[in-house]
């Protein structure tokens, strides 16, 4: 109906149709308010309750325990990796697992206000699998365990989570934020740039144990950088992003009515499932990942030789799939395949890389 392509971007990626047409519907005039959301006051009680809203809604999907902040923080992910060790290295002190690209990001920025163990990392295979931490060396003043639960430019995940012998595990969940239910309470912290699986770029989602927001803080931390600011201000210290908060409130609802997080992740393994079972039957094509520890959110898949990889992205932009060329770290072809994106729209890219097969 509207001429839309099968998007397969890592992020910002696509968004569920119905949730734009309310946007839509509510641009000019929000529900009689006479402005639109992003022309409104944040102080305006219109807007306190769209704040309060999200977090319930989130909050009600994901289960999260009162002993939780929920804060909406600009800065996208990445200014998460310095404020996480700005704020949660008490005794300087973190252990790291190194899984890829963005692990590798958070670690660097670690390093300038800590002493950083990268206890285990799957670099000799180029970032394929995730290492086995079932024993970790967490000393008594480890202040925290840090891993980036799924890594989007890989396209790992970790099936089971590292012991961190009762330290606080952080992690960062970006690309696959609500993509299947979650135990808050095995977690320090979890965060999640929200341009991959739920809303517009450039805010994160930081979930937060009470007992880890500090104050005792090196004075020269940013009063921006400090997670007491945001959640003694309600995600209101400085004006916040309104805009994604409002379309990740939508998108929260959106979920709800879908069935929650037990109906995504159905609705996302067999998703995946098309996809992982193309590529195990097929000839010329292979997943880049090993089997156990595959991404439902991410899937990059090669040919084994660059130049047919490149001509296999050129075929499926010509046959109207978009964002389908592998970051460069890894070469070939990568979907991305969010809540958002439909099952039909994996089926008919599965039935495009078919032909292209036949044709090869
Ligand atoms: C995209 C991504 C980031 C960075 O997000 P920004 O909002 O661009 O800062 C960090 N971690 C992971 C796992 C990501 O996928």
């Amino acid at each position: 109906m509207y001429n839309r392509t099968y998007n397969f971007s890592a992020g910002p990626a696509t968004m569920p149709v119905p949730v734009l047409e309310e946007i839509r519907d509510e641009l000019l005039n929000y529900r009689g308010a006479g402005m639109g959301v992003m022309e409104m006051s944040h102080r305006s009680k219109v807007f306190q309750t769209i704040i309060d809203e999200a977090e319930q809604d989130l909050r009600d999907l994901m289960g999260i325990p009162d002993n939780y902040k929920v804060l909406f923080i600009q800065g996208g992910a990445t200014l998460q990796f310095a404020m996480i060790p700005m704020n949660l290295m008490k005794n300087g002190k973190a252990i790291y697992i190194e899984t890829g690209a963005w692990s590798k990001k958070a670690i660097a920025e670690a390093k300038k206000y800590g002493e950083v163990n990268v206890a285990a990392s799957s670099k000799d295979r180029n970032y394929a699998y995730i290492p086995d931490c079932s024993d970790l060396p967490v000393e008594e003043d480890t202040d925290y365990v840090y891993i980036c639960e799924n890594e989007t430019i890989h396209g790992t995940t970790w099936q089971k989570l590292p012991d961190t012998k009762g330290k606080p595990l952080v992690s960062d969940q970006s690309s696959m934020f609500l993509s299947k239910p979650c135990n808050v309470s095995d977690y320090g912290m979890i965060y999640a740039g929200v341009q991959k699986n739920v809303g517009p770029a450039g805010m994160v989602i930081a979930i937060i144990r009470e007992d880890l927001i500090r104050e005792d803080l090196d004075p020269k931390t940013p009063i921006y950088m400090m997670y007491k600011t945001h959640a003694d201000a309600g995600s209101m210290y400085n004006t916040p992003n309104c805009w994604a908060i409002y379309v990740c409130g939508k998108v929260f609802k959106y979920l709800k009515s879908l069935g929650g997080l037990t109906a995504m992740q159905r609705i996302n393994e067999e998703k995946a499932k098309v996809m992982y079972d193309f590529l195990d039957s097929s000839k010329m094509f292979r997943g880049a990942v090993d089997p156990e520890f595959r991404s439902l959110m991410n899937i990059p898949f090669v040919t084994g030789d660059k130049d047919l990889d490149a001509e296999v992205v050129a075929y499926t932009k010509a046959a109207g799939f978009e964002n389908l060329k592998g970051h460069k770290s890894v070469g070939g072809l990568r979907a991305s395949t969010y809540n958002a994106m439909p099952k039909e729209g994996v089926e008919a890219l599965v039935e495009c890389l078919k032909k292209f097969e036949a044709e090869h």
